[in-house]
């Protein structure tokens, strides 16, 4: 029965992975994988959400189902975290969250979800985004299309994207970063945020908004405003959450769906719709990493220690993006990666071509994607002179 089956090749960042730990190299550095590392290159868990862990298992009285819907406490907690405290879109009670298993699982079910109440309506990605939209939403049935994000000179192609925005066909979905773009690290504008929202609501598009790195790229709230925008001052929204990486839970499978509608009976409406494609899928959430969050959220002294720990994340991407940029400086460099300081997030599109990154990894032990987007979080203060040493050999 299984004789036919084709085996296709492994992801590219795992190959990547099993390449680097047999460098023997002792300069090597990683700049492939998607998770957040620390000045000594771990992934360690946050303090806050230790403390959760401990109160939860003190606590903990009973493991049964949460529900297709997932906890409510934890939904309590991450609408406001999303659309803000004084949220004129919660007052309105137009908005639902459904916890799912990370940000993944919530596009999966975004997907599934256009796919049986939205049939024959397209989905635009950015070029590039994210491959796993790509699988996503076609193995949903769904048909994907690209516009432009990013020029030949590495840089926003914020023209050309709003350009292709406005010959989408009506009712269409396109999916946006909330911030932290995946993988060029090149966000919007609030002005050009405002633009966009101009032009979907004039095509009548729905938005899809990715919102997988909330506090990673300016704060909480300064990531959020695309997001709040298109929520407050369009009837309907789509947007995926997730809290991998804000809260470093990456292998609890914790995010949520959250469905904007016009009014609370259309919400009410597909909300019901969003439980059925849950229960299909996998019945319920799992429970621990929205119970760390609600607990971390619903606790004024925890939720202030997470805040800190983020803000030492978040400032330690954006002092190694200028200090990259600045070690560049003395092999006239600066200037050609000055982008990499304005990206936000935790990769870059360097502009590094596929020969200079092959290059990279086989003379000096440096991995990345052939793309040439770069973990900035795998840069650190020792290995920042050796990177730019690299770079200016490569751009020989
Ligand atoms: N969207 C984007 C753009 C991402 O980069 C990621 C994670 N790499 C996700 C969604 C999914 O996040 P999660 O790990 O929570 O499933």
């Amino acid at each position: 029965m299984f004789e036919h089956i084709e085996r296709v090749p492994g992801d590219a960042i795992l190959g990547l992975i099993e390449a680097f730990k047999k460098d023997t190299n002792p300069q090597k550095v990683d700049l492939g994988v998607g998770v957040y590392r620390d000045s000594k290159g771990n992934t360690p868990v946050m303090r806050a959400v230790k403390e959760a862990e401990a109160r939860l298992l003190k606590n903990e009285s009973t493991k049964t189902y949460i529900g297709s819907h997932g906890a409510p406490a934890y939904s309590d907690v991450v609408l406001p975290m999303v659309l803000g405290s004084d949220s004129p879109v919660l007052a309105a009670k137009r908005a639902s969250a459904t916890q799912s298993p990370g940000g993944t699982g919530a596009l999966r079910l975004a997907a599934d979800f256009i796919a049986a109440q939205l049939p024959g309506k397209g989905i635009w990605v950015s070029d590039p985004t994210w491959p796993n939209h790509h699988g996503i939403f076609t193995s949903a049935g769904i048909e994907l299309h690209k516009y432009p994000y990013v020029d030949a000179d590495n840089r926003l192609d914020f023209s050309g994207m709003l350009a292709a925005l406005k010959k989408i066909p009506e009712g269409d979905v396109v999916v946006l970063h909330a911030c932290c773009h995946n993988p060029t690290g090149f966000d919007l504008s609030q002005e050009q945020w405002q633009e966009v929202l101009g032009v979907l609501r004039e095509r009548k598009l729905l938005p899809l908004v990715d919102f997988a790195y909330q506090g990673f790229g300016e704060g909480l709230d300064e990531d959020a405003y695309g997001v709040r925008l298109l929520a407050e001052k369009l009837d309907e929204v789509i947007i995926t959450s997730s809290c991998s990486k804000n809260f470093g839970i990456y292998c609890e499978r914790t995010g949520c769906l959250i469905m904007v509608a016009k009014d609370v009976e259309q919400m009410e409406n597909v909300r019901s719709q969003v439980a059925i494609v849950a229960r299909e899928n996998y019945s319920n959430p799992p429970a621990h990493g929205g119970a760390i969050v609600s607990e971390i959220l619903g606790d004024a002294e925890l939720t202030a220690m997470w805040r800190e720990e983020l803000t030492e994340m978040r400032d330690r991407i954006n002092t190694l993006r200028r200090d990259f940029v600045d070690a560049l400086k003395p092999y006239g460099l600066d200037q050609k990666y000055a982008c990499v300081a304005e990206q936000r997030g935790m990769f870059s599109y360097t502009g590094l071509t596929p020969e200079q990154v092959d290059r990279l990894r086989d003379e000096f032990g440096i991995y990345m994607v052939r793309s040439g987007r770069a973990n900035v979080a795998g840069f650190s203060h020792e290995n920042l002179p050796y990177l730019a040493k690299a770079i200016a050999a490569v751009n020989d």
